[in-house]
């Protein structure tokens, strides 16, 4: 990439975000630290290594984790609800994410819907989803609201923009859609949501003055489908089969080397978006923590 194209490293913002809730635990004097229980249902690679990176971060800011992992063949959609329950009622923990994906036979938005919306950490609950769009305080899901501060510490504002974004999940699109046209200075922009469906994917692409790719597709996205100088999000993360040590490496959507000598910004994939949804989990831990021991948040 020639120096005049800016890389956004998330890992610098997601540093950031982390001393702030480092420091703010420290200045805190409450007889125990926040609490975070991960429910994850089997071994898939990319889960494991999700909640690792995620118990690992919790354990170097101060909060403490808790594990439970399930057998996907033994484990029904009840169980995990009871489970749920139980942590809900838990006064000792603060905040709950059942990480993604889960066997067929378990409805993901079923189980978001059973915790309780204020340890609702991922923010993926009817109720937090609702006040999202209500543009009321609440758990804003962790990818997105990690690429509006990616979007405010590089100084790029959405207001008035063309935001296309490939991805209509609950994890990514439709909420960052909603974020992104709520009433703030860090909104008002103006947002196409693009799925499998879409037609002419290339054309709406080629609009974006900032472009947010989610398919996991790796390399999909080449020079066809950015407009010279746009910023580019890739949200995108794959593991890719090969001849290095752990067997595999980590790539995005776009295809970096097509995409960047056209585009203005690009957030790369590895350390983009990856560390910024595991410090915004941080920081919404903090606020679960804050307002079941009604600190001010
Ligand atoms: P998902 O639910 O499978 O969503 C994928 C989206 O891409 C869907 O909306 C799908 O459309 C769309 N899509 C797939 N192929 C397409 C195509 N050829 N043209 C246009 N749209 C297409 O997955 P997800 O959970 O949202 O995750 C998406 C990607 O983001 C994955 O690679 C995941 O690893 C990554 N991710 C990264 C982070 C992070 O922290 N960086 C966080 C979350 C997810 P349909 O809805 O029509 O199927």
């Amino acid at each position: 990439m020639s120096h005049s194209r800016k890389l956004l490293q998330g890992h610098v913002v997601a540093d950031v975000i982390f001393n702030e809730i480092k420091v703010e635990l420290q200045r805190m004097h409450f007889p125990r630290s926040p609490c975070v229980a991960f429910l994850r249902i089997g071994n898939d690679g990319a889960s494991v290594s999700y909640v690792a990176q995620k118990e690992k971060m919790a354990r170097t800011i101060g909060i403490k984790s808790i594990l439970k992992v399930f057998d996907p063949a033994q484990i029904t959609e009840d169980q995990l609800m009871e489970e749920i329950k139980n942590l809900n009622l838990d006064t000792s923990v603060d905040g709950i994410l059942v990480q993604a994906p889960l066997p067929k036979s378990i409805d993901f938005v079923n189980v978001c819907n059973a915790i309780a919306p204020n340890k609702d950490v991922d923010g993926f609950g009817a109720e937090n989803l609702g006040r999202l769009l209500q543009e009321k305080s609440g758990f804003i899901p962790c990818t997105p609201a990690g690429i509006v501060e990616l979007l405010k510490f590089y100084n790029i504002s959405p207001a008035g923009k063309h935001v296309v974004i490939v991805n209509r999940s609950l994890i990514v699109g439709k909420p960052l859609a909603a974020l992104l046209t709520q009433h703030s200075p860090w909104g008002n922009a103006t947002v196409t949501l693009c799925h499998s469906h879409s037609e002419n994917l290339s054309q709406l692409t080629r609009q974006a003055d900032i472009l947010v790719l989610a398919c996991g597709k790796p390399g999909y996205f080449d020079s066809n489908f950015v407009k010279p100088a746009t910023i580019l999000i890739d949200v995108g993360i794959t593991r890719v089969a090969d001849s290095s040590p752990r067997g595999y490496s980590l790539q995005g959507d776009a295809n970096f080397e097509a995409v960047s000598p056209i585009v203005q910004a690009i957030a790369p994939v590895p350390g983009g978006v990856g560390p910024l949804t595991v410090a915004l989990l941080m920081r919404n831990t903090l606020k679960a923590f804050k307002l079941q021991n009604n600190f001010a948040t």
